[in-house]
């Protein structure tokens, strides 16, 4: 009696060890993100649209109604897939959004050891564009669903994907465009975003489970300073490239205020459980009341530390002059800042002015979504963290805790911004979390070689499965 009970126990516990997929599911997800990957969706040349159509395509030889899978956007390259799984029965909870952005950031081949778009398996890793931001994540969501449609599972409330076009760059931000002009198609009770979050690992160990639940505010500005200009042989004190570069050489000496907020004081407090001696004793410092500023200064050392704590500007481009042999009618530079929750781009703006402390460079607000130069910014503050919800973490806890046990789960902010920013302001409160293991310093989104551990992505699929269906099951959640 005794020996069955146990097994009966290890059996029920089995389906938590099991973290890998099966080998048909491995190979559906491998094919899906392959697909992805080699789709160019960046904004010069690529096609969000024909990445949009492929995974439509996808769903319907799952069994997706046409109807239940639509390709729809503002132009013919900047197509968004919206597809639904719905409920067993219609009239129950209000449905799960999932966002997903197809596009990526621009790739060189030159710059890259492999070809930024084709998915290479080397080491242990998927190269290509857009495995870690955020084509892997797309393929686990499509997976999912397919894997749903095949099994005949219908969840308790509709499940919506949306995967969408120009979250990196471009104008025609899908997320935004859908919830203007299609909001039925993707209302929802609330939103999970892949595009953040994640499990933090090192040297491939878990350190947390982390669910983003706020994010910075982002903003551009230019700095500019305009001259007459003249014969470079003639030399005079007024000239625009030296007022710009003494106003960017003044912003990298300046320091932002330290501020906290309900989510980074609790993130923090939850990290020094889990960082090293030193590091846990400088974070308990910079908690106390008032904060040692030493403490600061050390954790600040670590970028993403630095960027938690305080709102940060840093110069990203610099273009001025016109010929070698004359002096300088203008120079420009580009302040890429990421703002606090509560705080605006104006506030920071005027920061700016002051930090620069020089007339003659102007300071104006660059809109990331149109480029328009305009000479002050939105007022509009970076929304507060959004509620936690019970409902929503407690399931992602329990089965992240299969897959990664031990990583405490840490409700963090963002440091960049992502599609959430839409999707919160709409009154969808929106969790960020990619289901993926990334080393903290292996962290290549946007930039060369970008990879994502082969495991970490076939655990990512296993777990989106189960947490989808433990969210949406029709027993006990
Ligand atoms: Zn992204």
């Amino acid at each position: 009696m005794k020996t069955s009970r146990l097994l009966i126990a290890a059996l029920l516990l089995a389906p938590a060890w099991a973290a890998s997929p099966t080998e048909p599911v491995r190979s559906l997800s491998r094919e899906i993100l392959k697909e992805l990957i080699e789709i160019n969706t960046t904004d010069s040349v690529g096609s969000t649209t024909v990445a949009a159509d492929a995974m439509r395509k996808r769903l319907l030889a799952a069994g997706f109604a046409p109807e239940d899978a639509v390709v729809l956007g503002p132009n013919a390259r900047k197509g968004n897939l919206v597809a639904r799984l719905r409920a067993a029965h219609a009239g129950g909870a209000k449905p799960i959004l999932i966002i997903g952005h197809l596009d990526v950031v621009e790739a060189r081949r030159a710059d890259w050891t492999t070809d930024p778009f084709l998915l290479v398996e080397k080491d242990g890793y998927f190269y290509g564009r857009g495995t870690q931001d955020m084509k892997g994540a797309d393929a686990i969501m499509v997976t999912s669903l397919i894997r749903f449609a095949h099994e005949g599972y219908r969840p308790d409330r509709d499940i919506i994907l949306a995967l969408t076009a120009d979250e990196e760059g471009g104008t025609s931000n899908g997320v935004d465009w859908l919830l203007k002009n299609h909001r039925d198609l993707v209302d929802a009770d609330f939103a999970l975003n892949p595009d953040s979050g994640g499990i933090t690992t090192e040297r491939g160990k878990p350190v947390d489970v982390e669910v983003a639940s706020s994010e910075k505010l982002y903003a551009d500005f230019e700095l500019r300073a305009t001259n007459a200009g003249g014969h470079s042989s003639l030399p005079v004190a007024d000239n625009a490239i030296y007022h710009v570069a003494d106003a960017l050489g003044r912003l990298e000496r300046y320091v932002f205020p330290f501020e906290l907020n309900a989510v980074t004081r609790a993130y923090f407090d939850g990290l020094a459980h889990v960082e090293s001696a030193q590091n846990a004793a400088d974070i308990h410092a910079m908690l106390a009341q008032p904060p040692d500023t030493a403490a600061i200064a050390r954790l600040g050392r670590v970028p993403q530390f630095n960027a938690l704590v305080r709102t940060t500007c840093v110069a990203t481009r610099l273009e001025a002059g016109h010929a070698n042999n004359a002096l300088p009618q203008s120079a420009r530079a580009i302040v890429n800042c990421r703002i606090l929750p509560g705080h605006s781009a104006e506030e920071v703006r005027l920061e700016l002015v002051g930090i620069v402390a020089d007339p003659t460079v102007s300071v104006r607000h660059v809109s990331d979504s149109t480029n328009e130069v305009s000479d002050h910014a939105p007022m509009a503050k970076a929304l507060a963290p959004v509620a936690l919800r019970k409902d929503v973490l407690d399931p992602l806890e329990r089965v992240a805790a299969q897959f990664w046990p031990g990583a405490p789960l840490v409700v963090d902010m963002e440091t960049g911004a992502s599609d959430s920013r839409f999707t919160n302001a709409a009154g969808i409160p929106s969790f960020g979390f990619s289901g993926l293991a990334v080393d903290r310093d292996d962290v290549r989104a946007h930039g060369k070689d970008e990879r994502l551990p082969v495991g970490s992505y076939y655990d990512g699929v296993e777990f989106y499965y189960q947490y989808l269906k433990a969210l949406t099951g029709r027993t006990a959640r």
